[in-house]
């Protein structure tokens, strides 16, 4: 007998039909032999009406992001207390637990929480007592008893959180697609569901734009070792286990390609080339509270130099105004922007020992006459900025010169 967590999205749980769906999946996997936690999303896209709720009241004050939270909070109540009552119907002892009563503590910032601890005694107790408990994901509260939310996507890390201190022999994420792909499937129709993939890798995908999983999940499935599976709630299969390095015989070169066309591209030309420039350009823009991805300066000819970084697109107008002032104030020549872009990046482990790939990258988008705006790589990731016009082009083209639709031993599957 194993314990496991189990982990249903909100497509998995958007409807009382989903629910028992969902109900039968947990009834299969305890008749096997398990012991299972389950964690929830709210149903369907419950959380985006909270959100629209919220905005409709537009009382942007930071009191109000207490507030919020109690809002969101509650869509993965309404799971837990429909999908437990579906488990009893079906002949289970279940019971649900909201973020506070499976003392799930974080800290106190409202809206993107962590977590700290979770005091997992008295969920053991229900497991003992052959109880399934029903959790919900995303919230939890802080020392003083507010309830917090963990940041849009955190029900993963919940159940990734959970199946940490529980030490469960593995956490599965079920979803509305049968795992981590090569690429995304709609964009490239020779995309295929990968068996294994490394903790780093996925890390890499998931912060570069694949949308499968919550990278703070990720992260922390990685650091207490626990064995994460994504897979799906409608469809049969063995999904894709995400584990440590060397489980798999041969390391494929490339395990994936990500993209987003969540990007935007500022340049500032003409700045001195002296100590502190970068401080000086960054500086204001991060006390904006606005995340720099790439960074890239060039080298500097006769004592200027240019700076290229890019945000996300929704920071693009208020960073553009940012660094407008600055220019100003540090005399640079010229501010330029550019919110069409888009990133791609390969991943994979095997570039670590192998040579290429990137003069490979390189030679291919020259093929497509693709024109890449800016490089960056590190160990396993080589991310290139496109204009955005080409991002299916790319994705199409390198997943086919790296053979990634040979990547599973399966035959690619197709949802229906
Ligand atoms: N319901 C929350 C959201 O939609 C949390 C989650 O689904 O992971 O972001
Ligand atoms: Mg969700």
């Amino acid at each position: 007998m194993s314990l496991i967590v189990q982990k249903f999205g909100g497509t998995s749980v958007a409807s009382v039909a989903h629910i028992e769906n969902v109900a039968r999946r947990i009834l299969t996997s305890r008749k096997e032999g398990h012991d299972v936690v389950v964690v929830v999303s709210a149903m369907g896209d419950d959380t985006d009406k909270l959100v629209a709720l919220a905005e409709e009241v537009d009382f942007r004050d930071c009191r109000a992001q207490r507030e919020m939270d109690v809002l969101l909070a509650s869509g993965e109540q309404v799971t837990i207390a429909l999908l437990s009552m579906m488990l009893m119907k079906l002949g289970c002892k279940a019971k649900s637990f909201t973020g506070t009563q499976a003392r799930i503590q974080t800290d106190a910032v409202h809206t993107r929480a962590r977590i700290l601890n979770i005091d997992i005694a008295s969920l053991k107790v229900q497991i003992d007592q052959g109880i399934i408990p029903v959790v919900a994901g995303f919230q939890g509260r802080d020392s003083e008893d507010n309830i917090t939310t963990l940041g849009r996507g955190g029900s993963d890390t919940t159940a990734v959180a959970l199946a940490a201190i529980l030490e469960v022999d593995e956490c599965q994420i079920y979803t509305d697609v049968e795992g981590v792909f090569t690429t995304d499937p709609r964009v490239v129709e020779g995309a295929c569901r990968l068996d294994v993939i490394t903790f780093e890798e996925m890390l890499e995908l998931a912060s570069q734009g694949s949308r499968i999983l919550h990278s703070r999940a990720v992260e922390f499935a990685s650091k207490y070792q626990v064995p994460l599976r994504v897979l799906s709630s409608f469809k049969d299969g063995p999904g894709t286990l995400i584990t440590n390095e060397g489980q798999s015989m041969e390391q494929p070169l490339i395990s994936g390609i990500a993209f987003t066309r969540d990007e935007a591209k500022l340049t500032i030309l003409g700045v001195k080339d002296i100590p502190g420039i970068a401080s000086a350009i960054l500086g204001p823009i991060s006390e904006a509270n606005i995340m720099v991805d790439m960074i890239v300066q060039n080298v500097a000819d006769d004592m200027s130099t240019d700076f290229t970084f890019t945000v996300r697109r929704e920071d693009y107008d208020q960073a553009l105004k940012i660094l407008e002032n600055i220019a100003q104030k540090i005399g640079a020549k010229e501010v330029k922007g550019n919110n069409k872009i888009a990133k791609l990046s390969m991943v994979g482990v095997g570039m670590r020992s192998h040579a290429g790939v990137a003069s490979k990258m390189f030679r291919v988008l020259a093929d497509e006459s693709i024109n890449i705006q800016m490089i960056s790589t590190s160990e396993i990731k080589i991310s290139v900025v496109i204009n955005e016009k080409y991002l299916e082009l790319a994705a199409r083209a390198l997943h086919s010169a790296f053979d990634l639709s040979g990547a599973s031993l399966d035959e690619p599957t197709t949802t229906d």
